[in-house]
């Protein structure tokens, strides 16, 4: 099935931190699993967050917006995500005609009226928030007061849409997993109210789109942001790009679980009322947290993602996060702890496994057999190509890798007790455990090959004879700098 398959645009008030990147890893293993896909990120920049950055800063916002999309085009680049199309929502051409046509599909079929609000806003959220959605007065997911706002904006009629988005989310024609994801969507379906899709240009500093019509007033960033879904995939600018990759595609999109209403009922919504295919799929991840707290500058606890590839590599980095962070339960980070999990997982699990393997099989003096398995070994390591792509398919790679690691130490300790190094050279024994330790490793490689592509090669590569240094080198214990 061809498929499209996207991350949330990020916001570019900040430079990208390790949470993004845990959400591209992600996006970039459920698009390597597939054959005829298509990945797409990018940054979303017409927020009223980015103009108060920058303002903070004392930057013009065109020089912060340019400077932070730069980082996380070059953090996308250096995780080793195979990235089709990056999207940058105040810079790219064909984004903002996809967000007028979008706007104007809307309007045509009458689902935008004037009216006033009056209550408040989280900036955080970019959003109005009702008294329901505050605990104590602040924001729960920012932990902020709200702001007071009374002004004019263009509403669209979410209420016509919300029957037609409960069906096809209870009906799975909209796939939210996890499933408590699906039950919090049809539960805040029963509170939904008209949203209002424009702000006044000035309070938005005269940045964002403009209304198409009224240039008093910019677009609402999320109705914005969202389009970048069907921008990218040609909306408005290429019919036979956007039939081939919207239209009759699988549509999946990947998010953090905070941002999950804005995906199941707003955007929904639109393209219903645009008359365009709706998301097939929505996965929710979870968030990572740094020593026990959310990660954020607030918290002095941002991490650097560059940082840790600096440290670990494209590839080990890759395997902690998407090893060692629950893909939906999320988990907590400490640069000990991934220490620890690097120095076992991949300097003595995987990459020792190989190493020894290959030390063997050069000396063995006998051809090593390829499809011989010892019944010794107990299993058969070549279920594991087709129970690692299951639990990708589940939306469970934690439990991917986990099998993954489960086989590495058992093929080390067959190889721990069958000690071939004590076997005679040539002898059909020897061939027989080297046979099953090649059978195990082509395995490993194959399923390894949307979570570490280098790595799935590198060993396939030694397979076949290959030389070369340690896979995983030990750590130089230098600091992190966050
Ligand atoms: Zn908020």
């Amino acid at each position: 099935v061809r498929t499209t398959i996207t991350t949330a645009i990020a916001y570019v008030n900040a430079e990208p931190h390790v949470g993004f990147a845990f959400e591209l890893l992600i996006a970039d293993v459920l698009a390597r699993s597939r054959s005829d896909v298509r990945l797409q990120t990018g940054t979303d920049e017409n927020s009223l967050k980015n103009v108060r950055a920058a303002e903070a800063a004392h930057v013009p916002i065109r020089e912060l917006v340019d400077r932070n999309a730069a980082a996380f085009e070059r953090l996308v680049d250096r995780l080793g995500v195979r990235c089709d199309r990056f999207i940058r929502t105040s810079a790219d051409p064909d984004h903002a005609i996809a967000v007028e046509k979008l706007w104007r599909a809307c309007e045509a079929s009458g689902d935008l009226y004037r009216g006033r609000y009056e209550g408040a806003y989280c900036v955080g959220c970019e959003q109005f928030v009702s008294e329901r959605d505050l605990v104590g007065g602040r924001c729960n997911e920012h932990d902020a007061p709200p702001e007071r706002i009374e002004e004019d904006n263009v509403y669209f009629r979410l209420t016509k849409y919300v029957e037609p988005i409960r069906s096809a989310v209870a009906s799975g024609r909209i796939e939210i997993v996890p499933s408590h994801a699906r039950a919090e969507v049809l539960e805040a379906l029963d509170g939904v109210r008209d949203l209002s899709v424009s702000r006044p240009a000035d309070r938005a500093g005269g940045w964002g789109l403009r209304v198409p019509g009224d240039p008093s007033q910019v677009v609402y960033v999320w109705f914005d942001a969202l389009a970048n879904y069907i921008a990218g995939a040609g909306y408005g600018t290429d019919d036979a790009a956007f039939e081939r990759w919207w239209s009759s595609a699988e549509r999946v999109h990947v998010i953090g679980t905070g941002i999950l209403r804005f995906h199941a009922v707003y955007w929904p919504a639109f393209l219903l009322s645009a008359g365009l295919p709706l998301p097939t799929s929505i996965r929710v991840h979870g968030y990572l947290t740094a020593d026990g707290k959310k990660i954020g500058k607030s918290n002095g606890n941002a991490i650097d993602p560059i940082a840790l590839i600096d440290r670990y590599g494209d590839e080990g980095l890759r395997h902690l996060l998407l090893r060692h962070v629950r893909t939906v339960g999320g988990g907590d980070l400490s640069i000990e702890r991934l220490d620890r999990l690097y120095e076992a997982d991949l300097a003595d699990g995987l990459g020792n496994l190989v190493s020894r393997w290959a030390k063997l099989a050069a000396t063995a003096g006998i051809p090593i057999p390829e499809d011989r398995i010892d019944p010794a070994y107990g299993s058969d390591p070549r279920a594991l190509v087709s129970e690692v792509p299951r639990h990708v398919g589940a939306f469970a790679l934690d439990e991917g890798l986990a099998s993954i690691a489960a086989e590495v130490d058992r093929a080390n300790r067959y190889i721990q007790a069958t000690e071939p190094w004590r076997l005679a050279k040539g002898s059909t024994r020897l061939a027989e455990v080297l046979g099953t330790g090649r059978v195990t490793l082509s395995s490993i490689s194959t399923a390894l090959g949307p979570f570490l592509p280098k790595t799935s090669i590198e060993i396939a590569r030694r397979i076949g004879g290959g030389s070369g240094g340690p896979l995983f080198p030990r750590l130089a214990r230098r600091p992190v700098h966050s």
